[in-house]
């Protein structure tokens, strides 16, 4: 059956992946974009997650679009590294307010939807540094890491509506995002890595495409790792 779903960052990277697999399983689907449009065959709204009135405005277009989001997928991030030593804390907040914040702002307008119709499907994109921690990312780890603790709490309050919460962790998937990496912290990435190769945005896709499906309705609460065997389990 196709859903309503808001892919936030669909218009780039693992977003866009994740966008197209739901647009293959025969969902309908929505991203966001801050000016860049939308991709081909995609429908677009311009929205940045720490703006409550941009993501109030794409809802509402979204909903006049393909009806109310029944599958959300938080998958905007940002990072911004450097050691605590020197992160400021204009640094530190305005990660949490992208990646975390901004997931918040737009679970809780997606979550009215969900409880009109008592079904619904929670996906976070967190990653395997908000369980393992990563020196330089304090602010992108702990981000990451909240991330958790709001999908199971939404998962405790929704759970018996029909609606899951659950969150992907990828390991290091090829996007703009890793390219910024040196050529240090990629070799060394790799030799951590048991599959013995990146990941691609697809391996991530695919595991939000179950978790968005009929198939994964007694999923909840999970932290589902999609990093190759990187973060073993965690
Ligand atoms: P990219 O840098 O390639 O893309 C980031 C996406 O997020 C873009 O679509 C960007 O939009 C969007 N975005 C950033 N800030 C905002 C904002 N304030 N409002 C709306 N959209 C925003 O990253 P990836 O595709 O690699 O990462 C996607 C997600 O996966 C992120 O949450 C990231 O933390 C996570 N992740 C990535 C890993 C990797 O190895 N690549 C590993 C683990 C997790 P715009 O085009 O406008 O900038």
């Amino acid at each position: 059956m196709g859903r309503s779903v808001l892919v936030t960052g669909g218009n780039r990277g693992i977003g866009l992946a994740i966008a197209r697999e739901l647009a293959d399983a025969g969902h309908s689907v929505a991203v966001t974009h801050r000016g860049s449009g939308a991709p081909e065959g995609l429908f677009g709204v311009k929205a940045d997650v720490t703006d409550a009135e941009q993501v109030d405005a794409a809802f509402q277009q979204i909903e006049q679009h393909q009806g109310p989001v029944e599958v959300l997928v938080s998958n905007a991030g940002i990072t911004d590294d450097t050691l605590l030593m020197r992160m400021s804390e204009d640094q530190f907040s305005r990660v949490v307010d992208a990646n975390l914040t901004g997931a918040y702002r737009v679970a809780k307008r997606a979550s009215r939807g969900m409880l009109r119709g008592r079904w619904g499907r929670f996906v976070f994109i967190s990653s395997v540094v908000g369980l393992s921690g990563g020196a330089g990312q304090v602010n992108y780890a702990a981000s990451k890491a909240g991330l958790v603790g709001l999908a199971r709490s939404l998962t405790r309050e929704l759970g018996s509506r029909n609606i899951t919460a659950n969150v992907v962790a990828p390991g290091f998937i090829v996007t703009d995002m890793t390219d910024e990496l040196t050529d240090e912290q990629r070799s060394s990435a790799l030799e951590r890595i048991p599959a013995g190769r990146y990941g691609e945005a697809g391996d991530v896709a695919r595991a939000v495409r179950f978790l968005a499906s009929d198939d994964a309705s007694y999923v909840n609460g999970a932290v589902l790792p999609v990093d190759g065997g990187l973060g073993m389990g965690h």
